[in-house]
């Protein structure tokens, strides 16, 4: 990946909605601290107004006490005389110097020692009283009592069931429903003694709804913008999610997308690095896409990506990544178990095979074929050079191409999966040079054609030939079909060579009966890639008539075909062919896809038996049945046969016997410059 690109991405991903997070989160516990400290400080100040008051009765006690004390009184006399003088009915306790007791007015004391006492306010220290507290246990500060049980004093203060009994509102309101006594301490006289005045502590009905009111205001305040900040950051993280979700969806199979395979591959492959596993890269190649995309719409064709997308889906393994490539490849990586490199290739070879093969199920009555290209990664394979295979850094792209020039090396119909090797690299430059020069050979005139004669092996006279093409180039020489054609087939050019072909044949017949030269039928091979052309007959026939031969000496080859169920195609098209008076027959009967079967179907003028028949170590054995069997089934469905690829004189005279009509071997001749054989045909035919 580049690095602009890498740096578009790393903005994409950026996990926007953490602001929005902290935000919130910074809001509401700010929100949650204020509303706290606001009722915190209003209590304090309720509680603090209150207790001031009864201070000043202390102070005032303490004030009369010390100048009786000055005249010569005893503490407990000018106790009694502040107590009657100031009609106070407060309790009182006093303490001399030492911390003893020298006078107690009422029953109940102040706890002296044994709590910790805190300040409200600056003036004034309290302490607890002996005989308990509101919450009935010892605290801190007087104001606790309020907010320790907040819910409980607020429901007595909430409660209207009472409001019944009161006169007016205002005595509801005053009503006192907390009493919490407590001891105000000040100094009593100059020699030490200290005095403690009991207070209590009235907390009326308004001072809890001033407080209630005033948390209700203040949530209501921040609950709004609360409200708001959270349901954008829902909002924020849901786009952040299907961004996400968008940026690794294939648009075609809406699975994952190659980015996602290209980024999960890295992290898979930095930290297998380790560990030494084995992988496999693989190219998953469904055939012949464009065709099925012309018979059955680009809509079929998306909808057969996208089951295949959920096979593998379905299908892979934890340890396994896969996502669409790009047309009809889909990019694959196995993590392979063995012992050792053979026993890794094998499981690979093993795993793809299954896959393969009900991949092809997934549409069984249209004959899928796939192809898949494998390229192994042993740990420290680091090492060869056209890896770039690092710890932190593997290709994917390279890796993904080398896997690629294997599934598109597979030329061989019977087999599926192909493991790159260097080679193959070597073919893919070969491509890349025919891919680059056919179409000015074309228009060079390099392709030239060859003829090579059949022969009736009885009267071993010359009854017809095969119009074979040659590439002849300045730069290799002469380079044989077999390394082009397929080329062709693949790219499409295969459809201009014929044409090219056809054209010079239908030339060369039209000279000869100009000359009135003894003529033989030729044949011309018509590549699959022509059917998927609408208007092949009609396109054949027109170009034939632009050089006025006759329609009946050209005759047109072809192969059965092995992609998917276009049977009807072909049928139909050899039925127009053979309306317009071109003989049709059928190559390569025997070898790849073709079957007896079809036989019954396609009405045929001739039928050729592939070389392979009379090849290989089964020589005049099973193949001897078959080859019987086959030409006395062409006989009845009055076709003629001819013999591919005979070269020895042993094959001829078995044929013969069988009645074989037409022989094309080395036996009789090879294909040859086109002068050659018009020598030829003036001697034999
Ligand atoms: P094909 O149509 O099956 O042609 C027969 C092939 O067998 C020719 O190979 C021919 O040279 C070879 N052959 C014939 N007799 C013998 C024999 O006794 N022994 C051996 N070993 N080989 C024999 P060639 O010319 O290399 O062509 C290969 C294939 O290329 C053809 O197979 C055909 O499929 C394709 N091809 C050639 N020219 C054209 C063309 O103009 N258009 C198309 N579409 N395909 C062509
Ligand atoms: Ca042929
Ligand atoms: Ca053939």
């Amino acid at each position: 990946m580049t690095k602009i690109k890498e740096k578009t991405l790393k903005n994409l991903k950026r996990k926007r909605f953490w602001p929005s997070i902290v935000l919130f989160l910074t809001f509401s516990i700010s929100s949650f601290l204020i509303i706290v400290i606001g009722i915190e400080v209003f209590v304090t100040y309720v509680v603090g107004s209150k207790i001031m008051n009864q201070s000043e009765v202390a102070q005032e006690t303490a004030y009369v006490i010390e100048q009786k004390v000055q005249y010569g009184e005893d503490i407990p006399h000018a106790v009694r005389y502040a107590n009657f003088y100031l009609r106070n009915a407060n309790d009182m306790y006093v303490v001399d110097e030492h911390g003893k007791c020298v006078m107690q007015v009422g029953d109940t004391k102040p706890i002296l020692e044994q709590y910790a006492l805190s300040v409200v306010g600056e003036a004034y220290e309290i302490y607890p009283d002996v005989s308990g507290n509101y919450s009935g246990m010892p605290i801190s500060s007087l104001k606790d009592i309020f907010l320790l049980n907040m819910s409980d004093i607020a429901e007595r203060a909430l409660n209207y069931s009472e409001y019944t009994y009161y006169e007016t509102q205002n005595e509801w309101l005053k009503e006192v429903i907390v009493e919490q006594p407590y001891w105000v301490h000040v100094p009593a006289d100059l020699r030490g003694a200290q005095l403690y005045v009991k207070g209590v502590l009235e907390i009326e009905r308004q001072d809890v709804i001033y407080v209630l009111y005033f948390g209700a205001l203040a949530f209501l305040l921040l609950f709004l913008p609360l409200t708001f900040m959270f349901v954008n950051t829902i909002l924020n993280i849901r786009t952040q999610h299907q961004m996400s979700r968008v940026l690794y969806m294939d648009p075609v199979t809406g699975g994952h997308n190659w980015l996602y395979f290209q980024q999960a591959v890295l992290k898979l492959f930095s930290k297998a690095w380790n560990r030494r596993k084995t992988y496999a890269m693989v190219d998953i190649h469904l055939v012949h896409y464009l065709n099925y995309i012309s018979c059955y719409g680009s809509e079929k064709g998306e909808e057969l990506l996208e089951s295949m997308d959920s096979f593998l889906q379905a299908r892979i393994k934890r340890t396994e990544i896969y996502a669409h490539n790009s047309r009809a490849d889909f990019g694959l990586v196995i993590r392979c178990r063995g012992a050792n490199e053979e026993e890794c290739k094998a499981y690979c070879y093993k795993r793809l095979r299954s896959l393969l093969a009900e991949l092809a199920g997934l549409q069984p009555e249209k004959k899928l074929h796939f192809h898949a290209g494998v390229c192994m990664l042993y740990p420290r394979q680091k090492e060869r050079d056209w890896l770039v295979f690092s710890r932190k850094n593997a290709d994917v792209e390279q890796l993904f191409n080398l896997a690629n020039t294997a599934q598109q090396f597979n030329h061989v119909e019977s087999e599926q999966i192909y493991f790159f090797n260097e080679k193959m690299l070597e073919q893919r430059r070969w491509e890349q040079w025919v891919e680059n020069n056919m179409q000015s050979a074309l228009a060079a005139g390099e392709f030239q054609v060859y003829l090579q004669p059949k022969y009736n092996p009885v009267d071993k006279k010359l009854v017809g030939a095969e119009a074979l093409v040659r590439w002849v180039c300045p730069e290799h020489g002469m380079i044989m079909p077999g390394r082009f054609i397929p080329i062709f087939e693949a790219n499409g050019f295969i459809r201009k060579l014929d044409d090219y072909m056809l054209a010079l044949i239908a030339k060369l017949q039209s000279e000869w009966t100009v000359e009135r030269k003894k003529a033989v039928p030729i044949s011309v091979n018509i590549s699959r890639a022509h059917f998927a052309q609408a208007g092949l007959a009609e396109h054949i026939s027109r170009l034939v008539d632009g050089y006025g031969s006759g329609h009946n000496m050209i005759e047109l080859e072809v192969t059965e075909s092995a992609f998917f169920d276009d049977k009807k195609v072909l049928i139909d098209t050899v039925k127009q062919l053979r309306a317009y008076g071109f003989p049709v027959s059928m190559d390569d009967f025997g070898a790849g896809y073709s079957s007896l079967n079809s036989l019954k179907d396609i009405p045929l003028d001739a039928l050729k038996l592939d070389a392979e028949f009379f090849r290989g170590e089964d020589e005049m054995g099973r193949g001897e049945i078959i080859v019987r069997e086959a030409i006395s089934l062409a006989r009845e469905l009055r076709m003629k046969v001819v013999a591919e690829g005979i070269e020895v004189r042993e094959q001829v005279d078995f044929l013969v016997g069988l009645g074989c009509d037409m022989i094309q071997g080395y036996y009789f001749a090879k294909p040859m410059p086109v002068s050659e054989f018009e020598q030829l045909m003036a001697r034999d035919a």
